[in-house]
């Protein structure tokens, strides 16, 4: 019976099959290194924040800002119910670096209305502290479409507006890849694909260089492969909550 359910058994790849080009690996090579195991986590609802899957660094759990820094050393956004709100009290970034990575963030615009086009619910998410993923609230709100909520500020805006009405939680999902830089020259421009609420907004669309504010975007100044995530502080009290990161292979950067 054992030797049966031996010869029953589908193969577990192949020794003999054409190698893959540019690889070291047959096509279904059974000696090719299996992926390693991650536990998916869940998905977020209004009333609660998902569950990160479990190999992300959490950045922010609801509690508290151990893993950020302020302007002036400690972060002063207040955090309550679960949640961190911009205070007017400057920017925040993570004390971890992080180059190529996939980012879940969730973010509500304030649910009073105040302000119209880039003065009402403005905040951003700044990768490696440079590049901005805008952060605006876009629900039935004309502003310049560069400046829309998930566009790459100031140079694409996003392929659709996936708003959600102010007060709502709105998650982006951003996979990101950082720009690589050899003797101060640009090999490789950043890229990054964002997903607003569900929605692609972006697929794979090359940065043109760090954000700047009525100018055109350059690499004119080399840096490193990593760099922190910075959040914008621009003066409205927007709420951010179950923020997580996963480090990618990216590029031999050295
Ligand atoms: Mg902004």
């Amino acid at each position: 019976m054992a030797q049966k359910a031996q010869t029953n058994k589908a193969p577990v790849g192949y020794d003999d099959t054409p190698m893959i080009p540019g690889s070291e690996w047959r096509v279904h090579d059974g000696t090719r290194p299996q992926p390693k195991v991650v536990t998916p986590g869940t998905f977020s609802s209004q009333d609660k924040p998902g569950q990160p899957p479990s190999d992300a660094i959490v950045l922010f759990d609801g509690k508290d800002l151990s893993k950020w820094i302020g302007r002036n050393g400690e972060p002063q956004w207040q955090v309550e119910n679960g949640y961190m709100e911009v205070n007017r009290t400057g920017n925040i970034e993570t004390k971890e670096h992080f180059g190529d990575c996939q980012l879940h963030i969730e973010w509500a615009a304030p649910a009073e209305v105040k302000g119209d086009s880039q003065g009402r619910g403005n905040s951003g998410v700044f990768l490696m502290g440079k590049y901005e993923i805008q952060v605006l609230d876009g629900y039935d709100n004309l502003t310049y479409a560069d400046g829309l909520t998930a566009a790459i500020y100031g140079q694409y805006p996003p392929l659709v507006n996936a708003c959600r009405k102010p007060g709502e939680w709105q998650t982006y999902d951003i996979f990101f890849v950082a720009p690589h830089f050899k003797e101060e020259k640009l090999v490789s421009p950043a890229y990054v694909t964002v997903v607003h609420n569900g929605i692609l907004v972006h697929h794979h669309q090359e940065i043109m260089g760090p954000t700047g504010h009525r100018s055109v975007a350059s690499y004119n100044v080399p840096h490193g492969p990593k760099g922190p995530l910075m959040l914008q502080d621009h003066g409205d009290p927007v709420r951010y909550r179950n923020i997580w990161i996963r480090h990618l292979k990216g590029y031999d950067q050295e």
